[in-house]
């Protein structure tokens, strides 16, 4: 059976559009696709793959798992879960976790956890979420709506009722919509998908004191800045502001699906038996895997890294700007790196992303205007300076 890209087209629910080339195989920071070509990958998914493709750490346990126990369901607790939940509640403020498979259905928990708790305690009236414009929470019709993109959200009927929006960065902006109604805020520690934009720790400390005035949970969507990926193991380490619930994904699984939810133990006793559930979340396979991740990036020398290695992609692309003068800046912290086009070139992200896709690199956009990098956490060096390179030719061609 031949399969090719036309496939897509013919078989496929049309809500993607993927590249022309069909990735086959990967192995470190390199992946190769149906014709051999050999791409650098700067882009790890989306900040997903963050010990690279074919980790033999996660290839050992996944295989070792497979060969054990796959699912039970949530009738029945599992050694791998267990032994995950503790690892990340004794590497954050957290005391339980819940899991599931994916960052929307974290986000969605942390909402609907949230909600139940501000309500149970204060009544009814105590239902608001407060989200950041042009945040990103995931595609369940909840989170979607929380997202505050209505591109995202319109066209599907009458949405969930209670949310409002404030600008990022913007404490007063905050301040006018928050009140004593207030469940929760949730945001980004940096703004992902909506072109790599750090949170000022300001801006977080004025946030959780507004929380903490009013009663209201404060919800930290770490799905894209967490497991390591900002050089902490959570963002919020970084930034020293504690969320009362956190939601982790993409580089906790490290390709494999998996999310999950952290909060304190006071909180989490709003979510008696049956109140919730998924019936994937928290199976052997994906914690297994987790878990393994987990163990590499919390050694010292893999968060370090983040840093040393965030500190030459950086120097790289601003080398090459010094030459092509494309980037305005280039922001983000850790592994999660944006370079932000300058007005010239507005709206262009895409081509640079075609044009690097020909000279053999992936890399991300993060809106319109910002190419964005989220390579594997402990991609080497040598495939920093050859995707670089890769890059200087793609810009090149696309100023030229
Ligand atoms: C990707 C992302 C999500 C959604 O995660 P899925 O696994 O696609 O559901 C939620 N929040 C943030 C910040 C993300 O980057």
């Amino acid at each position: 059976m031949s399969i090719t890209r036309a496939d897509f087209d013919q078989y496929m629910v049309p809500n993607y559009a993927p590249a022309a080339f069909v990735p086959v195989r990967g192995q470190g920071s390199r992946v190769w696709d149906q014709a051999g070509k050999e791409y650098v990958d700067f882009a790890g998914g989306i900040a997903v793959n963050s010990l690279g493709h074919c980790h033999p750490a996660l290839v050992k346990a996944i295989t070792e798992q497979a060969n054990k126990l796959w699912h039970v369901s949530n009738v029945f607790t599992n050694e791998p879960a267990l032994a995950l939940a503790q690892k990340l509640v004794d590497a954050t403020f957290a005391d339980k976790v819940f899991f599931c498979n994916s960052g929307a259905e974290a986000n969605e928990a942390a909402l609907k956890l949230a909600r139940r708790a501000a309500i149970e305690r204060f009544g009814a009236q105590k239902h608001k979420v407060l989200s950041v414009l042009n945040s990103f929470h995931g595609r369940t019709f909840f989170t979607v709506s929380v997202g505050g993109q209505p591109k995202y959200s319109d066209g599907f009927g009458p949405k969930p009722a209670g949310i409002s929006h404030f600008e990022y960065n913007d404490l007063k902006s905050l301040e006018a919509a928050i009140d004593d109604d207030t469940a929760c805020v949730i945001l980004e520690p940096i703004l992902g998908e909506s072109g790599v934009l750090p949170a000022t720790k300001e801006f977080l400390q004025g946030v959780r004191a507004l929380c903490d005035k009013h009663n209201a949970f404060l919800i930290f969507d770490e799905v894209q800045t967490g497991a390591g990926r900002t050089g902490s193991l959570y963002a919020y380490q970084h930034f020293s502001v504690t969320p009362d619930i956190l939601t982790s994904a993409k580089s906790l699984g490290g390709g494999f699906p998996i999310g999950a939810m952290l909060t304190t133990a006071d909180i989490a006793k709003h979510l008696v038996a049956g109140t919730h559930g998924t019936t994937y979340g928290g199976n052997p396979l994906g914690c297994a895997v987790a878990g393994a991740v987990l163990d590499v990036i919390t050694t010292p020398a893999v968060l370090a890294g983040v840093q040393t290695k965030h500190d030459r992609f950086k120097a790289g692309i601003e080398k090459i700007n010094a030459d092509v003068g494309v980037f305005s800046l280039v922001r983000g912290l850790g592994l999660l790196i944006g370079a932000v086009l300058k007005p010239e070139y507005e709206g262009k992200a895409k081509d640079v992303l075609n044009l690097a896709a020909e000279e053999g690199l992936m890399v991300l956009m993060a809106g319109p205007n910002v190419i964005r990098l989220a390579p594997s956490l402990v991609i080497e060096d040598a495939d920093i300076d050859e995707g670089l390179a890769r890059l200087a030719k793609a810009l090149k061609r696309f100023v030229a």
